[in-house]
């Protein structure tokens, strides 16, 4: 056993695939879980997710040797408050939120000198959110990265990565401002890019919102899966992330009146190189083993 007793503060995507994966691995003796709302701690009591459910984030880490905040990131600072006075001396306190600067300065001033903190984040998601979302396989050979402030014990990040790794990830770690810097380019601005395309989609009132459904082809409906991700975790994302996102936000927009221009004038040379290029990008993802080679992403033969 990795941790004798682990509490998931927040029962959602994420938490409830730790939970499969945590079965799945017998990585640890009990799992303790509680949410915000009686309807998701009543669906986990139903479904068995966890070992216990708890009415409170407090009575839910008593006596917990790791405790994961599993909500959005603007929701961590009151619950780490809530949770401060009743965490065991010695225990870790993690975290899955998709910001890792804003979340330590959120929480690590209530976490107490003798517990430790140690930030992460899963590379890993769907578009689905709730208790009912998760899956054992979710976190299997997706990276889970995790921050360490500089001075954290070098046995309690072990234990961590242990845990990470027994559900199936490949665990490295990365300094806060840079893991922002990281996932503004890969995660932060495309979410936001699938957002406006779609909105743009909705408010062109020359296509028919029928028409729009009927002939989605590949590139919107991949835009459509992004841009149905929970509006409450992207709109924490955007407040908490914001500088690295309006930097690479500021680079994509030169990027494309630079393409715009090249449609204009009818710069092909422009438009190929720069497809080329982002070919092979696309090549290394699939090398990397970060995603299929099937045509379509696999979905096999659609209408
Ligand atoms: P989710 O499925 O939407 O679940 C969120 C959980 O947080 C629910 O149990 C919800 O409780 C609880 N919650 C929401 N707002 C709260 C508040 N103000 N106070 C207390 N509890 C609150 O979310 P998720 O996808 O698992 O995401 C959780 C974290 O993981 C986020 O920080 C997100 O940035 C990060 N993350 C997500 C993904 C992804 O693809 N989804 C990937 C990597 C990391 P109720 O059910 O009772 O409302």
């Amino acid at each position: 056993m990795i941790y004798n007793r682990v509490a998931l503060i927040g029962l959602g995507l994420i938490a409830s695939s730790m939970c499969h994966a945590m079965r799945r691995g017998n990585l640890v003796g009990e799992i303790v879980g509680t949410a915000r709302s009686e309807e998701t701690r009543q669906i986990a009591r139903d479904d068995d997710l966890c070992d216990r459910v708890t009415e409170t984030a407090a009575e839910a880490v008593i006596d917990a040797d790791l405790v994961v905040l599993c909500v959005p990131v603007g929701a961590m600072a009151t619950l780490a408050a809530e949770i401060a006075p009743h965490l065991r001396p010695g225990a870790t306190v993690t975290d899955v939120g998709s910001v890792k600067r804003a979340v330590m300065d959120a929480v690590g001033p209530h976490v107490p000198d003798d517990v430790h903190f140690i930030p992460g984040h899963p590379i890993a998601g769907t578009e689905k959110s709730g208790p009912r979302a998760g899956f054992a396989e979710l976190f299997d050979n997706r990276f889970h990265l995790l921050v360490p402030r500089p001075g954290t014990d070098a046995a309690a990040v072990m234990r961590l990565r242990q845990l990470w790794e027994g559900m199936g990830a490949n665990v490295e770690e990365m300094d806060a401002d840079h893991h922002d810097l990281v996932l503004a380019v890969t995660s932060h601005a495309p979410h936001l890019i699938a957002y406006t395309m779609v909105g743009v989609a909705d408010d062109l009132r020359r296509v028919t919102d029928s028409e729009v459904v009927r002939y989605s082809a590949a590139g919107f409906r991949d835009f459509t899966r992004i841009a149905a991700s929970d509006p409450v975790m992207w709109r924490d994302v955007f407040l908490t992330n914001k500088d690295a996102t309006l930097e690479i936000l500021g680079r994509f927009t030169e990027e494309l009146f630079a393409l715009q221009r090249a449609i204009r004038t009818g710069d092909g040379a422009h438009l190929q190189n720069y497809f080329t290029r982002t070919r092979a990008i696309r090549r290394g993802i699939v090398e990397a083993g970060q995603d299929t080679d099937a045509p379509d992403f696999g979905r096999g033969r659609t209408r």
